[in-house]
């Protein structure tokens, strides 16, 4: 399965971003009410500068307490994203998840943010192609 059925099965739900210079206490916030687990933080809603998840807030308050939330988001935002490709294959894109130890992963055209897949979304794509595979085999099976 491709990253492109993914995102097509998400429908457009878009991708919630925030400016750089929020606080860590507004990131929580728009984290919190979106129901999400990870921010994409960029200037202009369509380019990628870093992504922020809820345990880089945890971990942070954990290091210094309630004083970080006044921080704004882009000093503790992790920089250097992994991000995938709309023709990438899911297994690829679980095993990008797995090494670097994240569970969310922007999808990108050029410089273009167009899309982020949780590891959720993968797990749930890949249960459903195994269901499919398990109807096809039982019907083949049944058919002889
Ligand atoms: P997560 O498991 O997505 O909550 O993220 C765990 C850590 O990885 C946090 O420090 C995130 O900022 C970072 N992170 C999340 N997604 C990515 C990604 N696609 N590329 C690089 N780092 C990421």
């Amino acid at each position: 399965m491709l990253v492109s059925h993914i995102l097509k099965s998400k429908g457009s739900e878009g991708v919630v971003t925030t400016p750089p210079g929020v606080s860590v206490a507004q990131a929580a916030e728009i984290l919190s009410s979106r129901k999400i687990g990870a921010l994409v933080i960029s200037k202009d809603g369509k380019t990628l500068g870093g992504i922020v998840s809820e345990r880089d807030i945890v971990r942070e308050i954990g290091r210094r307490g309630s004083a970080c939330l006044n921080d704004t988001v882009d000093s503790i935002m992790t920089a250097r994203v992994v991000t995938c490709a709309l023709t990438d294959q899911t297994d690829a894109v679980l095993q990008k998840m797995t090494d670097g130890r994240f569970r969310h992963i922007p999808v990108v055209e050029g410089t273009q943010l167009i899309g982020l897949i949780s590891i959720g979304d993968v797990v749930k794509a890949r249960l459903s192609e195994l269901a499919m595979e398990k109807d096809a085999l039982e019907g083949m099976i049944k058919g002889f």
